[in-house]
């Protein structure tokens, strides 16, 4: 039996940590870093790269090196957000026959899960190296407010890298879950209860979760978030003002060289971070274009000042969120004991100001915000495993799942922030007479209309008994277990006729896929490993 771990999949930046000596600890990489960016891309030799290797050859090469696939896990190709989305990356996406989002690398089409399986690969190998004993399972953790989809292709990917999925858990609860575990909560009042936010904001997404910690058990009361929110964004507004500006001052559109989009980004990201710590930054990108006087220079100097209004609505936007999580946990600013800062992200002055604005108090900043993420799925694990249980951990659903009435309203059946894992029956019938098959389509989103949720899948009953419209009772029961994803049984209450059913998401991968990419991806860890011999 193989070691576990925990895993932190992020949107820019992964770690893996482990629980050693009764401390969780995060596992430094090959490279010799504690996090590894989450990139994947294809050499001009055809060789596959993972992490720091492919995030420095990606000016070269945006065509073939893909970053934020956590985006696109789970997802239509016609999905509104992935559509946007499409405009922006340097890299093409692709519709799969399931009509999911898959990427295009080196001419080929690839299904994200096995692309973040490539980064859960390198992780594993790293974990092994460090460990010298074999990986065979971890826990991953994903965005609170991930749906179901999304939770099932990480799913996948776990499965691809050849890892024993043993939980999915949330990024803000095992946030909290290492906080708990730690100094922190130990050293005020002595297990007095804590109300605690975690507010996550990353490079791709933003949760905030309000948990209840208690002296053994950790209690997530609500969550709230934007899948589709991060630091890409603010560094997606400084892009564009230098974009406007270049284009009305050249008449050259920058866009549409992908190689000085590649540039562009990583010079923004590098003044971002500076005016983190300083009043004003500058990018100076020579030769970024030409026309036919010759080579044009990007050189322009952003404020802090500047770069704060240009990005004041996004942070506004996290704290409507926040208010949202308060609401459904019937809390308000003041009954938060302590407010826990997560992501990149949120080493901006800015946010911090706004959140502790919002909170009425100076957000916690003992714990590093990169790596306790990973310590709490390393906790969590070591729970799995058998280590002796610290505190139980009791999760919520982020979204009311739902189904469609025949009238398109979206009629909930499980609603948002129910503690998970949970269950809920609901009871159909038919609307015309002699009708033999009904038609369940299943959602998650809270809007009131079905067409506004996401449509996770369905199925149909059939085999109904011959009888008078609304006569037959068929019996429905939704499941949502401990990893958040979404389970349905049906049965004809008169006939007493089982149906095991299957919710399809719309873009899961056949078996038969996931075997293929697994072979794949296994096929790359063995050259990695032996890469590494030579080395
Ligand atoms: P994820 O969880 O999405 O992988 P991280 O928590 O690693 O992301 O956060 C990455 C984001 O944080 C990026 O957008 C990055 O630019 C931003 N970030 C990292 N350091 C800083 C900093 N010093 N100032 C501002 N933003 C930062
Ligand atoms: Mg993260």
């Amino acid at each position: 039996m193989g070691r576990v771990v925990g895993i932190d999949l992020g949107t820019t930046n992964s770690s893996v940590a482990i629980l050693e000596g009764g401390t969780p600890t995060v596992i430094v990489n090959a490279e010799g870093h504690r996090t590894t960016p989450s990139v994947v891309a294809v050499s001009s030799s055809g060789e596959r790269l993972v992490g720091i290797q492919a995030r420095n050859q990606a000016i070269l090469n945006p065509g073939n090196t893909v970053y934020s696939v956590k985006h696109l896990m789970g997802q239509r190709y016609d999905d509104p957000k992935i559509v946007k989305l499409r405009e922006k990356l340097p890299y093409s996406l692709v519709r799969a026959d399931n009509d999911a989002a898959w990427v295009e690398m080196a001419s080929k089409p690839i299904s994200p899960p096995e692309i973040a399986a490539m980064i859960l690969a390198r992780l594993k190998t790293d974990a092994e190296a460090y460990l010298n004993d074999e990986v065979t399972g971890a826990v991953i953790t994903v965005p609170a407010y991930f749906d179901d989809g999304q939770r099932n292709a990480t799913k996948d990917a776990g499965e691809i890298a050849g890892l024993q999925v043993e939980r999915i858990i949330n990024e803000p609860t095992a946030a909290a879950l290492a906080y708990g575990h730690g100094d922190h909560a130990a050293s005020s009042a002595s297990d007095q209860p804590q109300i605690v936010a975690v507010y996550d904001l990353g490079g791709g997404t933003f949760d905030i979760s309000i948990v209840d910690i208690h002296a053994d058990m950790i209690e997530v009361l609500a969550t709230n978030g934007d899948t589709f929110l991060g630091g890409d964004d603010f560094d997606d507004r400084i892009i564009s003002k230098l974009v406007d500006g270049f284009r009305a001052e050249h008449s050259v559109n920058l866009r549409e060289i992908p190689s000085a989009v590649q540039r562009i980004k990583d010079a923004v990201v590098q003044a971002k971070h500076d005016l983190s710590t300083l009043k004003s930054a500058t990018v100076n990108l020579p030769f970024i274009a030409a026309d036919i006087s010759g080579p044009l220079n990007l050189l322009a100097t952003i404020s802090r000042d500047e770069f704060e209004e240009l990005t004041g609505d996004l942070v506004e936007s996290t704290l409507a969120a926040c208010t949202r999580a308060l609401d459904d946990a019937q809390l308000a600013p003041e009954d938060i004991t302590r407010v826990l800062l997560v992501g990149g992200q949120t080493r901006m002055p800015a946010v911090q100001r706004r959140v502790g604005e919002f909170f009425g108090q100076e957000p916690l900043r003992g714990i590093n915000p990169d790596e306790a993420v990973a310590l709490g799925a390393a906790l969590q694990a070591a729970t799995l495993d058998g280590e002796e249980l610290q505190k139980v951990l009791v999760d919520v659903t982020p979204m009311t799942l739902s189904s469609e009435d025949y009238q398109g309203r979206a009629i909930s059946i499980i609603p948002r922030n129910t503690a998970i894992p949970t269950s809920a029956t609901s009871y159909w019938s038919t609307v015309a007479d002699f009708q033999r098959s009904v038609d369940v389509n299943i959602l998650q989103g809270e809007g009131e209309l079905a067409k506004d949720n996401k449509l996770l899948g369905g199925f149909t009953l059939d085999g109904i008994r011959l009888a008078k419209k609304g006569e037959p009772t068929i019996e429905v029961t939704f499941d949502i277990d401990a990893d958040g994803i979404v389970h349905a049984s049906a049965r004809d209450v008169d006939t007493g006729a089982e149906n095991k059913v299957t919710v399809n998401t719309n873009n899961d991968l056949s078996m038969q896929q996931i075997d293929e990419s697994r072979e794949r991806v296994e096929r790359f860890e063995l050259q990695e490993r032996e890469q590494r011999e030579i080395d």
